[in-house]
């Protein structure tokens, strides 16, 4: 029955994980996912290193996807954190236009708050302007601390900006904010982790308790613990906890489709009518391969 479940999984760093993980969530169910732009761990100290960044989330990452079988989709902001690096906060601000219309951009993001900080406020409120002059989805994280706090204060400066709540998805929920984010109207999205914070079994019991509508899973992996499968693992067990599998659906690819599939740019025909994987495909002269024969499923349906 889990094997003919497709999942969309709308938050995730691949550029961080391996071609296995690529070839396991393929394996899962998996069909397409979203990359959102991300502090990388090691801060950037010039403009240059982001747009080299951006230019991978448009370019070769989409790519890279492809050759696993697998439908890639990104979006593009200033993360929260590197906001309070002011001087670069404001070149990355000026490059953003060059990409936001890229072929596979669904959305800004992720921005918002990590700190809570002066200069993290005025960079999440001139991006939600951009947001609304270009008509764009928001995709919002929230903070690991003051996590209640931060979430309504992220929604609130949303609608202090005119941002329509139903093209906002708020990002790292737990049951301590999915109430006050489901009552304001905006998407709220889950992050699975593998052994701290928000887990499986407490997403499970979210589901019971809330429903499905409004609600989307993701596993936020990246270069920290963190699993690439926890989208179609959390399905699994949603599915043995006796979950309604219109329920599953709805929190594990249809929500995310609804959601970030607003500008038409992700379209499920891209993965449903998808003739399958041919590695013998270059971008920019270059494959995936490393001397291997090349995977390719000609004519195949999958
Ligand atoms: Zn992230």
């Amino acid at each position: 029955m889990k094997d003919s479940l497709l999942f969309i999984d709308p938050h995730i760093h691949m550029t961080s994980r391996t071609t296995d993980d690529y070839e396991a969530m393929r394996d899962a169910g998996i069909v397409a996912i979203i990359e959102p732009s991300f502090w990388l761990g090691q801060p950037r100290t010039q403009v240059g290193s982001f747009q080299d960044y951006f230019s991978s989330l448009v370019g070769w990452e989409p790519f890279r996807a492809s050759q696993f079988g697998i439908q890639h989709y990104c979006t593009i902001g200033l993360n929260s954190k590197e906001a309070n690096n002011e001087a670069l906060a404001e070149q990355v601000v000026d490059l953003l236009p060059l990409y936001l219309h890229k072929e596979n951009v669904v959305a800004i993001g992720e921005i918002g708050y990590d700190d809570q900080t002066k200069a993290e406020d005025k960079y999440f409120r001139m991006q939600l302007e951009m947001a609304k002059e270009l008509d764009m989805t928001v995709q919002v994280h929230t903070p690991h601390r003051d996590k209640k706090s931060g979430t309504i204060r992220s929604m609130e400066v949303c609608l202090e900006h005119g941002l329509d709540p139903s093209n906002v998805i708020i990002d790292h929920n737990n049951e301590e904010t999915v109430q006050d984010v489901l009552d304001r109207g905006f998407w709220a999205a889950f992050t699975i982790y593998p052994k701290t914070k928000m887990g499986n079994e407490r997403m499970v019991a979210v589901i019971k308790k809330y429903g499905s509508k409004q609600i989307i899973v993701n596993s936020s992996a990246d270069w920290g613990v963190s699993d690439p499968l926890a989208v179609p693992k959390t399905a699994s067990l949603m599915l043995k906890s006796g979950v309604d599998r219109q329920e599953i659906i709805n929190s594990c690819y249809q929500n995310a489709l609804d959601a970030f599939g607003k500008n038409g740019k992700m379209n499920p025909s891209a993965w449903l009518e998808n003739k399958g994987v041919d590695q013998s495909q270059l971008f920019l002269d270059n494959s995936v391969l490393r001397g291997q024969k090349p995977k390719i499923d000609t004519d195949k349906i999958v």
